[in-house]
């Protein structure tokens, strides 16, 4: 149990922004993130250009922050057509458990910081 780490589980869901879709979004399309995995619905479809201007942030969002950090207080994501106005809202939906020794198979250094 030492080696055990959280991740938050996120819900990426679209919501309407200021301006019309260009893009194939639905209000109300999502995904989920638990881990290293991305969950969609059934016979449901996300673009693929709203998902890469996603895909970075998940990571930092999955983890521990710190309250001043902007990381942590910003959770919409703007489509990268300058022209859409879909955005896309992350949020933090549960906390999942993690080992260290099932997720890689680097050994785990215990340090002092
Ligand atoms: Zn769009």
């Amino acid at each position: 149990m030492e080696d055990e780490f959280m991740l938050y589980d996120l819900k990426v869901e679209v919501e309407e922004g200021d301006k019309p879709f260009v893009c194939s979004h639905q209000v109300g399309d999502y995904f989920l993130v638990e881990g290293e995995n991305l969950i969609f619905p059934a016979n449901r479809s996300f673009s693929m250009y709203a998902l890469a201007a996603i895909l970075p942030l998940l990571p930092a969002k999955q983890r521990p922050l710190d309250d001043n950090d902007w990381m942590k207080s910003d959770e919409y994501i703007a489509c990268p057509d300058p022209n859409c106005g879909a955005r896309f809202h992350i949020t933090r939906t549960g906390k999942r458990i993690f080992y260290h020794n099932e997720t890689t198979v680097v050994p785990l250094e215990k340090r002092e910081r």
